[in-house]
């Protein structure tokens, strides 16, 4: 199988280096030219666990796949959300009616972003446990175990997505077919939906955020817009289980973290994944008839701030 990683960042790194270390044919796509240029001359350098190791695979611009001929029988995605669209718009070439896209991304609603340039029938949608952050171009930490579970988003879609849980069980990824990977999205989206905002608008790390009087609170009215809208698309959050799952990240090994929306908006100065977060909950309250204020402010307070620090 041919697997395309669009989008080397953390995330595509590791998927990437893990599913190259197992003998797969990888083939690499990113838009940032220092990124690309590094690994072109270097490959992939990454702290794995603690033991340094490079990997080279070949590696493309958008640019290099509209102007080239590079197929794939497997997209594996790991944009920012916010990136999909422009990037989509470059590689149209890269997917033939043979490719199948594999949406890993954090945050709810892509299908409706892919679904453009993917047949529903090849594409299939996930979550992931697994970490990663980039410390330079073409440089990554990868450190610590994770999951992947994912499910084919339309039913005929089943015996390709058994052959990627193949794929990456034979790379040591620990994936799981997934019955229900929609509710699995959901409930993972009310992590970042509560921790990634607030902690990145209120400067503090997931301890400090659970040590403030109105953590709770607002925990469970941002997990219940969540399950309001959810419940209109067929899932059932339970928010006392989400709620209890979010906030046992306050005394976890986690409590010192800052989430990656934190290091996105003030310490890089880049543009957040809100509008696929805080920000679908929201649009699709609307369009549902449902109240979704804190989903709202938030997401417009995310994105004020991301004009205040001139992020890119
Ligand atoms: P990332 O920011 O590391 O990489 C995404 C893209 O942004 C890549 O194309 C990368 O080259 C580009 N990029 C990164 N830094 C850049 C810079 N300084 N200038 C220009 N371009 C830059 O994103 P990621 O952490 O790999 O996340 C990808 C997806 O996976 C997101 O939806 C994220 O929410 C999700 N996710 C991330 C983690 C994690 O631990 N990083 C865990 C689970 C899910």
């Amino acid at each position: 199988m041919k697997i395309t990683v669009l989008g080397v960042g953390g995330m595509g790194s590791r998927f990437a280096l893990m599913l190259h270390q197992a003998g797969n044919d990888v083939t690499l796509v990113d838009g940032w030219q220092a990124n690309v240029d590094a690994i072109r001359a270097n490959g992939i350098q990454a702290n794995f666990n603690g033991k340094q190791v490079a990997a080279k695979m070949p590696v493309y611009t958008p640019a290099e796949i509209a102007a080239g001929d590079v197929q794939a029988d497997l997209v594996v995605v790991f944009l920012k959300s916010n990136q999909l669209t422009t990037m989509f718009d470059q590689v149209q070439s890269l997917i033939d009616p043979n490719t199948y896209v594999l949406c890993l991304l954090n945050g709810i609603g892509h299908e409706d972003v892919l679904e453009k340039y993917v047949a529903k029938d090849h594409l299939i949608l996930g979550i992931t446990m697994w970490t990663a952050g980039m410390t330079g171009p073409g440089q990554v930490e990868l450190l610590g175990d994770g999951e992947v579970e994912l499910q084919n988003f339309a039913p005929s879609g089943k015996d390709f997505a058994l052959q990627v849980v193949d794929i990456f069980k034979g790379a040591g990824l620990n994936p799981h077919y997934s019955e229900n990977v929609k509710y699995s999205i959901w409930r993972k989206a009310c992590v970042n939906g509560t921790l990634n905002c607030l902690c990145a608008l209120l400067d503090c790390n997931i301890g400090e955020l659970g040590k403030t009087t109105p953590a709770p609170d607002l925990l469970h009215t941002i997990i219940a817009e969540f399950a309001a809208v959810a419940a209109k698309e067929g899932i059932k959050l339970d928010t006392e289980e989400v709620y209890q799952h979010v906030a046992a990240t306050f005394t976890a090994d986690i409590a010192d973290h800052y989430p990656s929306m934190y290091q996105d908006l003030n310490q890089h100065h880049r543009l957040t994944e809100i509008e696929f977060i805080n920000g679908a909950v929201a649009r699709k309250g609307k369009q549902y008839g449902i109240a979704t204020p804190y989903c709202a402010l938030l997401t417009q307070m995310v994105h004020a701030k991301e004009q205040l620090v001139g992020a890119k």
